[in-house]
């Protein structure tokens, strides 16, 4: 079988090895093929150069100019109102329980139909509860709006605005009132009880316009004897202080 391999070379002396210097007559050779490798190079880098330099700007000021979102940006969250200034959420804490991040704390609590002669406080939802307590860490959020999707009332809607940054930790945790809309024109503020004649499946079926008259006349009432309370706690604190201070004497 080794009959049939082709005759390799004798290396035994070095006589056949190719030689590893270089000659005189290689220089000017090799120095022309650096020089042709380098050239090139140089001119396509500064080529890329010079044709950036006539395109447009892609740089963005930002803070100075602001760059709309897409419509649908996952930004901030907003807790919505009902179109008379009841709150749309009902304190189910879904939203909570959807959330990945365990970012969102709700607490919530039944709402108060007694009269406000009688001690009640008022309906701040027209559903059974409402979210008492509200809030957002926004140190822990991500933005993926798996919470407004479990939102059940369309309470909890995502805005566009996305300026989320601060100094210190405890102002990046949105409380209720931050979150809530603002009031518009034709709603008034909660607590106040539902439009009479209305349930809540109304509101869902977009049957409420507006606060009602007789919805703001119990709000101004509500106002007065807030107003009144306050007026008067200050008189009794007052008094009690006064009478204190005459005990004391007395036994001193
Ligand atoms: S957007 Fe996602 S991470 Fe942020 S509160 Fe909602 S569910 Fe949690
Ligand atoms: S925001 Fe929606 S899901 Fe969350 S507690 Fe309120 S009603 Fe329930």
């Amino acid at each position: 079988m080794a009959d049939n391999l082709p005759a390799q070379p004798d290396h035994s002396n070095g006589a056949n090895l190719p030689s590893t210097r270089h000659t005189r007559t290689d220089e000017p050779t090799a120095r022309a093929g650096w020089l042709g490798e380098i050239l090139p190079a140089a001119v396509g880098g500064f080529g890329v150069t010079w044709a950036t330099m006539f395109r447009k700007v892609l740089t963005e000021e930002y803070p100075e100019e602001k760059r709309p979102t897409a419509p649908r940006y996952h930004g901030r969250h907003q807790l919505n109102r009902h179109p008379d200034g009841l709150e749309k959420c009902v304190g189910c804490e879904l939203c909570a329980w959807a959330c990945p991040a365990d970012a969102i704390l709700v607490e919530g609590a039944d709402n108060d139909d007694t009269p406000a002669e009688e001690g009640g406080t008022g309906r701040f939802s027209p559903g059974e509860r409402y979210g008492r307590v509200y809030q957002i860490n926004y140190l822990r959020c991500i933005f993926c709006g798996l919470c407004i999707e479990a939102c059940p009332t369309r309470a909890l809607t995502m805005t566009n605005f996305y300026e989320l940054a601060d100094n210190n930790r405890a102002d990046l945790i949105f409380t209720k009132e931050q979150l809530l809309a603002p009031i518009q024109q034709g709603m008034l503020p909660a607590p106040h009880p539902m439009v009479a004649g209305m349930e809540e499946r109304d509101y869902y079926l977009g049957k409420v316009a507006e606060a009602t008259d007789e919805q703001r006349a119990w709000a101004a009432e509500q106002a007065a004897a807030d107003a009144a309370d306050g007026a008067t706690a200050p008189a009794t604190a007052a008094a009690d202080a006064a009478a204190m201070t005459a005990e004391g004497g007395a036994a001193r």
